[in-house]
């Protein structure tokens, strides 16, 4: 098989990030939000020649039209779920390669049983809610349900992915592109799954749609330990997290001063702000992106568009 990859360098050792979607919760289309964006949850790796899809947010679906707007005839994509809850999986009925037959997609994510994550997304497209099932989209698919603390390994272009139960020596220090799973439960209601990519000793942790405690939770700290990259998030500014009238606590999602000490403990190189509150415009997040650059100089807020070569 053969990847389509506009992007893809001659020697095939790109490890790139790319952001589709960077809004938490639900999209926004709001003109004072649009430097940021306004799609929910997507982030692509390109990397060892493939593409890594991190969640399914709106954002999946200009970069499925981007994939898929060549002439290659065979794509191969893998999609890794935070979770299914609605703003990580809205994009996935309209992901040009599920829609495309020379398309093969692999969609892996957190399910308690080996069928449990292929039944939480076909209630995507319960006939009450969408016009075609799941397994009527037209491009090849395999489901795949991770329990956590896996490591995902890739052979050929195009080949299933293998995945092992165990992620000893989940720190830096390996050539070969493998990926590394942690469950935790610091979201309600099943918890959610955070990924390390690790490629020629580099690495970048995907930790989205995560609670922190006070300083952090060890071991998520010990995940993202040493990573050259560290997607937080950071949806809340503690003043909206503590708030008298509406806390947030127990929602699900961690302030900026969370996400800057787990990245100060976990001693990563860089730290982005992930999954920004839909009703924080532009004028906000450049505001969250000064003072969290106090606290950890090597803080970048994600937005719509923004690239990073770890390579
Ligand atoms: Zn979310
Ligand atoms: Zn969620």
């Amino acid at each position: 098989m053969s990847l389509k990859s506009p992007r893809r360098a001659k020697d095939g050792l790109r490890f790139r990030v790319k952001f589709w979607g960077v809004r938490g919760s639900y999209p926004t289309v709001e003109s004072n939000k649009l430097q940021v964006g306004g799609n929910t949850s997507c982030v692509e790796v390109e990397v060892d020649g493939r593409r890594l899809i991190f969640d399914a947010g709106t954002g999946i679906i200009p970069l499925g039209k981007e994939l898929c707007n060549g002439s290659v005839s065979t794509l191969t994509t893998y999609v890794f779920l935070s979770h299914t809850h609605i703003d990580h999986v809205m994009g996935l009925c309209f992901f040009e390669p599920l829609l495309t037959p020379t398309s093969h997609s692999f969609i892996l994510g957190p399910g308690a049983s080996r069928g449990a994550l292929a039944r939480s997304l076909r209630q995507l497209t319960h006939s009450h809610l969408f016009p075609v099932s799941l397994d009527e989209l037209k491009g090849k698919k395999e489901i795949i349900s991770l329990a956590g603390d896996e490591t995902i390994r890739f052979s050929g272009p195009g080949d299933r992915p293998a995945v092992k139960r165990g992620s000893a020596a989940n720190g830096n220090g390996a050539d070969e592109l493998r990926v590394t799973t942690c469950k935790s439960s610091a979201h309600p209601l099943n918890g959610v799954m955070l990924y390390r990519v690790h490629f020629k000793n580099k690495s970048l942790v995907y930790a989205t749609d995560i609670e922190q405690q006070e300083g952090g939770y060890p071991e998520i700290i010990e995940f993202a330990r040493g990573a050259d990259l560290l997607i937080h998030d950071a949806q809340y500014l503690h003043d909206e997290y503590a708030s008298r009238t509406k806390p947030r606590k127990g929602w699900g999602h961690s302030t900026v001063n969370t996400a800057v000490a787990v990245a100060v403990k976990a001693q990563v190189k860089e730290l982005v702000l992930f999954h920004h509150e839909p009703t924080h415009d532009d004028k906000i997040m450049k505001k969250i992106g000064r003072e969290a650059r106090r606290l950890f100089r090597s803080t970048v807020v994600a937005r719509e568009g923004m690239e990073i070569d770890l390579l």
